[in-house]
């Protein structure tokens, strides 16, 4: 039994943190990589990380799991979550939704036009996409979505609202579910649709959360789409949406912010004196550093059954549950045990220059409930996990 990966995929690993030591040694390279970040979203499309993203697509690693035919290299998809487990690691933009399911569901079920104009733009880096999913009434159960589209003349008129939206701020296209017959059962009437976000009909409002992270309410009037930006077959959403998710709980959540967070927090306690003693000598943080240790461990282990289960060729549904649901609230476990570390000192914002290790303990105890939310809430994997692994049915 071996837990670690083959040597060509150590080489890659070796490969990505030289080009990632290059990039950091740019004068921009602050702007885009900050391990001290929790994730790259709330960032703008700032210049310094479109020139980030253009040299990860001239260094060849948009695609890479891509066809030949439409220009990738056909490699295992671990690849990608190679890349994006070092990017994720220094803060960086990960590859993300272009190369991911928007890329992934356009070759699978796009038609020709949509796979010549789109991508290669997204192997050249050159767009930006945002997803538009949730709905005031429709998150979790996403497949109560209303935005409805009619037909109109060779095309489709868009109404409605998205909560939400993640980039849609910055990004260039939005990848839109909408209900395109209302008299199907809920899970066969949903199309997707490709729209510009600069399109008038389209009205963008930030929605700034708890941990600084800007999402987007978005409302959608009158937007007339003609048939060609349609997704796939018409009614065919509901399943191109869940095998893209599928996609995203694979390669979304990476395990190196995990354990760049629990080596911090161990510096934090080695280096830190309470009352003139070393916090690492108490006998309570010692016990909590034990258990943590044995819990990253642990989530390391939950991801790699992930991983393993995609490269046989299976849909890791229960695996990927299983390691969303445990690794993002041991974020917020070891968010909460810095904070306890730390007393008062913890409370500092990171704008305060006393703030310890520059407020990322403080941050990070106000951003991580968010990642137990997207993508699928805890209650939501605990559901997968409950239905698919221990067959348990729900009943009323
Ligand atoms: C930071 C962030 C970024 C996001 N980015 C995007 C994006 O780019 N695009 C997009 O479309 N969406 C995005 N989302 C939305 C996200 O997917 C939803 O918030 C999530 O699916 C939950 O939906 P909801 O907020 O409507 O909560 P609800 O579904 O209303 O849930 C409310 C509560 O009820 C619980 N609950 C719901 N159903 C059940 C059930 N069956 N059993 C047990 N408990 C249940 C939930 O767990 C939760 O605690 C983002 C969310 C966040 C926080």
């Amino acid at each position: 039994m071996n837990f670690e990966f083959g040597i060509e995929e150590q080489k890659f690993v070796a490969e990505v943190r030289h080009f990632i030591a290059e990039q950091a040694m740019l004068e921009d390279a602050h702007d885009v990589m900050n391990p001290n970040r929790e994730s790259d979203s709330i960032l703008s499309d700032t210049p310094a990380r479109k020139r980030f993203n253009k040299a990860m697509a001239e260094r060849g690693y948009m695609g890479m799991s891509w066809p030949k035919q439409y220009g990738g290299k056909e490699l295992p998809g671990i690849y990608e979550y190679l890349l994006n487990e070092e990017l994720s690691r220094v803060g960086a933009p990960l590859i993300g939704k272009g190369v991911g399911c928007v890329g992934q569901t356009l070759i699978r079920h796009g038609s020709d036009k949509l796979k010549a104009e789109f991508l290669p733009k997204i192997l050249r880096a050159e767009v930006e996409f945002a997803l538009g999913y949730t709905e005031p009434g429709a998150g979790s159960d996403l497949a109560s979505l209303k935005l409805k589209a009619e037909r109109s003349d060779d095309g489709w008129m868009l109404n409605g609202q998205k909560m939400f939206t993640t980039s849609a701020h910055f990004a260039d296209w939005y990848w839109l579910a909408a209900r395109t017959d209302p008299l199907a059962k809920k899970h066969k009437g949903i199309s997707l649709f490709l729209v510009p976000m600069d399109h008038p009909g389209i009205t963008i409002t930030p929605i700034e959360t708890l941990g600084e992270h800007v999402t987007n309410q978005v409302f959608v009037d009158d937007v007339w789409v003609s048939d060609e930006y349609l997704v796939g077959e018409e009614n065919k959403g509901w399943t191109y949406i869940c095998e893209a998710l599928d996609y995203e709980r694979f390669t979304f959540y990476t395990f190196s912010p995990l354990e760049e967070k629990f080596n911090r927090l161990l510096e934090l306690v080695k280096s830190t004196l309470r009352d003139g003693r070393p916090l690492s000598s108490d006998p309570c943080v010692r016990r909590d550093m034990a258990r943590l240790a044995t819990e990253v461990e642990t989530a390391k282990m939950l991801q790699r059954r992930v991983i393993y289960t995609a490269s046989t060729g299976e849909v890791p549904s229960v695996e990927a549950a299983e390691c969303k649901l445990f690794s993002t609230e041991l974020h917020q476990r070891l968010s909460r045990a810095a904070m306890d570390f730390l007393g008062e000192d913890g409370l500092l914002h990171k704008d305060d220059e006393d703030a310890p290790m520059a407020g990322k303990w403080e941050w990070s105890y106000r951003a991580t409930p968010l990642d137990t939310i997207g993508a699928g809430t805890s209650e939501i994997q605990k559901n997968i996990i409950a239905r698919k692994k221990l067959q348990l049915p729900l009943e009323y």
